[in-house]
């Protein structure tokens, strides 16, 4: 058998508790993984120092290993990667994809709700300084994929996007940078993550375009949301799950993404509910609409 092999991840921000948001694309990303006997790799998605929280990171895998979730490997944190996106920020840099923006908070602000960049910086050639937000040019072209759930799904970055900032003002690297370069380097063959990130799909495919890189598969997962249809998550005040009776918030996960567990399932123990899981995951039944509790 020549079957190349499946490599899935998970990378959650740690910037609190584990809500039920978060085990959902856990459990979809693992399911895709084990139900193929593939990989499946944790990373923790700290490059944003700001945001983050003292001790989440901890408590997060913590939660998830209550869970029964096993990944391979030792969990891999991108605050420690700085010089994986420096090499990659100078390969840009030396295609001449990179320009400084200087413009005010203020004017970006004026951007609107879409924040679709215009361009204003790119022609100004001001020398790359430190204290600068570094935009990356992006092409007159339209950017397309198949998502496994979402379907077909495209963006034409100059109008839709812009040229968009991959090192922030304040020195930090940018998400899109980084998830495309650790996706890379850790070999990942298929993304699996909250619809939340489809839109941000097209901007990661073309950066893999412009530094060689191969193009994993995509599949999105329904998002829950509250009444108002706002992501439920750490910023609507979710609650952070309880863990003494893992096995029913795995069951209910499992619903919600549009498996049929037996009821009686629930009173099982966790093993039983995750050998189940994996061995009766279907795709075709995910939901592609938003899941709306509470
Ligand atoms: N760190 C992102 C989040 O927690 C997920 C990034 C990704 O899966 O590409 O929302
Ligand atoms: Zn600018």
């Amino acid at each position: 058998m020549n079957n190349p092999i499946y490599r899935g991840r998970f990378a959650p921000s740690p910037t609190g508790n584990l809500h039920f948001g978060t085990l959902l694309a856990a459990v979809g990303s693992y399911l895709q993984a084990r139900s193929r006997h593939g990989q499946w790799l944790m990373r923790i998605e700290d490059v944003d120092t700001t945001r983050r929280v003292e001790g989440a990171s901890d408590a997060l895998l913590r939660a998830l290993e209550k869970f029964g979730f096993e990944w391979d490997g030792s969990e891999v944190y991108q605050s420690a990667r700085t010089e994986l996106y420096e090499a990659t920020l100078a390969t840009l840099t030396e295609k001449e994809l990179i320009y400084p923006c200087t413009c005010s908070r203020r004017q970006l602000t004026d951007l609107g709700e879409a924040q679709i960049y215009p361009g204003h910086c790119r022609h100004h050639h001001l020398p790359l300084k430190e204290e600068h937000a570094l935009r990356l040019k992006v092409s007159d072209q339209i950017i397309s994929f198949d998502d496994c759930v979402m379907g077909h799904y495209q963006q034409h970055l100059a109008s839709e996007c812009g040229d968009f900032v991959i090192r922030r003002r304040d020195g930090l690297f940018a998400y899109q940078l980084a998830v495309v370069v650790d996706d890379a380097e850790q070999g990942i063959t298929e993304v699996v993550r909250g619809t939340d990130l489809l839109d941000s799909t097209p901007r990661q495919i073309y950066l893999q375009q412009q530094l060689g890189y191969p193009q994993p598969d995509y599949l999105h997962l329904p998002l829950l949301v509250d009444e108002h249809g706002q992501k439920l998550g750490k910023s609507t005040g979710a609650a952070a799950l309880d863990l003494k009776h893992p096995a029913v918030s795995l069951h209910a996960a499992l619903k919600l993404l549009g498996q049929q567990p037996p009821e009686e399932l629930a009173s099982d123990n966790l093993p039983t509910v995750w050998q189940w899981a994996i061995e009766h995951w279907d795709i075709a039944a995910i939901p592609r609409h938003n899941l709306v509790i509470g």
